[in-house]
């Protein structure tokens, strides 16, 4: 079969590999030049297999308001009046019930599985070379609460081998560059066997596998305007070359996947949740950074990275609801710096690589990995904040159902019509 994957981020990427090597003819078309260059291009580079909360919950339902009114808060609203955000945000209320975090969370740790040993088989058998290390992750809390509830969720699914809950002085032994004393965090927990690895360099050189296939053809800079149909069947899209035939097409244009699925006649609940990161490339305190660490509260990530044989960190976080908004806010950016302050002592005035993106986030932080109302068009979509940690099993999954070609109607939990 002829089938064409739309867009070229890490989903858009992992699901082309997947497809070409179940013997597929795949083209693959981007707006850019090259490959990865929107929310795949500078991440919190973070593989969490461990940690697949969801944002909607009843606590981030307590928290909502002071976390949308502080100034310095992760989370900022700047599109109040957006129809699509009223649509997404009342979605998100209902994702906040315990029974639908329970099915989230399932959902999530069984993918992320299938997604670990996936890039396992891809890095092995293909050479990639990306940083990729088991650096084990540390999340701390800075609240009592927040504390006792993180180790009631360990103990309830704990089986994540080699993880641990520590006081907040078996923290400091652990990353001694943590700038706490004891008495200003709860504890953490801290999980061996969680990975780090840049997924810009992991995208790089899939590009390059995947020109070396003859199955694999690509259109890159070259948008997509939109769909065109033959009755209820997509046929073709229109793009800046031109139409564009196909058996079948995926869907993988991150937060743009809503609007051309607005074209295509159905609803996408996928919203863009804007998020920054800095790189301090040769920081000094480098070495000392093993572990990768998240601040829960703050919703912010550190992770120790290899940059062209040369040590980082990356700090990535903030989530701000502002609709396509792709401006590199200054202050929002200052808290990245004063964070890598304040935690780590790293100092960071000099060269650090400001960076935003856009997560394709859906209200229940699931992506949407299943057939679209639309005859013809597929959706792996929507992976928010784990698009990194969730691409390699999201891409099995897409290949292996296009393979079944179920209908439309299908359910589970990835399907865009969710089990109730
Ligand atoms: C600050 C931040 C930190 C993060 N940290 C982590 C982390 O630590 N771990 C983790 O697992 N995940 C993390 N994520 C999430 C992860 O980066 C995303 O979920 C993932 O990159 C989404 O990939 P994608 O391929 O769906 O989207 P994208 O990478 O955005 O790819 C979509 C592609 O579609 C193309 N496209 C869109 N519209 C068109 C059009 N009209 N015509 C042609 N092409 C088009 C774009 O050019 C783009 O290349 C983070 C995200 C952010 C923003």
């Amino acid at each position: 079969m002829k089938i064409c994957v739309l867009g070229a981020g890490v989903i858009g990427l992992t699901t082309a590999w997947c497809l070409a090597e179940a013997g597929h003819d795949v083209i693959i078309i981007d707006r850019h030049a090259s490959t990865a260059k929107e929310a795949s291009a500078a991440n919190g580079a973070q593989l969490s297999y461990a940690f697949v909360a969801p944002l909607a919950s009843p606590a981030t339902l307590k928290k909502l308001p002071s976390l949308l009114l502080s100034r310095d808060s992760p989370m900022r609203i700047r599109a109040r009046l957006d129809p699509a955000l009223i649509a997404w945000g009342a979605l998100f209320l209902l994702a906040c019930r315990p029974a639908a975090v329970r099915e989230t969370m399932s959902a999530q740790l069984a993918l992320a599985a299938l997604s670990r040993s996936e890039l396992t088989r891809l890095t092995q058998s293909l050479h990639l070379s990306f940083g990729l290390r088991t650096a084990g992750k540390l999340v701390i809390h800075r609240s009592a609460r927040d504390f006792k509830a993180a180790c009631r969720s360990v103990a309830a699914t704990g089986e994540e081998p080699g993880q641990q809950i520590l006081s907040a002085a078996e923290c400091l032994a652990l990353v001694p560059a943590l700038q706490f004393d004891a008495a200003q965090f709860a504890g953490g927990i801290f999980t061996a066997s969680e990975q780090v690895g840049d997924c810009a360099a992991f995208c790089a050189a899939l590009t390059v596998r995947l020109r070396q296939r003859s199955n694999v053809a690509w259109l890159l800079d070259t948008s997509i305007f939109g769909p065109v149909r033959c009755g209820d069947k997509l046929v073709a899209v229109h793009t800046g070359k031109g139409q564009v035939a196909a058996d079948h097409f995926v869907l993988c244009m991150g937060a743009a996947s809503a609007a051309f699925a607005r074209a295509c006649g159905f609803y996408l609940p996928i919203y863009p949740l804007k998020g920054y990161s800095i790189t301090l490339t040769r920081p000094p305190d480098a070495r000392v950074l093993r572990h990768s660490i998240t601040d829960m509260e703050r919703k912010l990530v550190f992770a120790p990275l290899a940059r062209d044989g040369r040590s980082a960190v990356r700090i990535a976080g903030i989530a701000d609801l502002e609709r396509n908004d792709m401006t590199l806010d200054g202050r929002r950016i200052d808290i990245l710096r004063r964070a890598a302050a304040e935690l780590l002592g790293l100092d960071a005035a000099g060269d650090i690589a400001p960076w935003c993106g856009l997560r394709p986030a859906t209200p229940d932080s699931r992506p949407i990995i299943g057939w679209s109302p639309l005859d013809g068009l597929f959706i792996n979509s929507g992976h928010g904040m784990l698009g990194w940690t969730l691409a390699c099993g999201s891409a099995r999954l897409t290949a292996d159902m296009i393979e079944r070609n179920r209908p439309a109607s299908e359910t589970g939990a990835f399907a865009l019509r969710r089990a109730a």
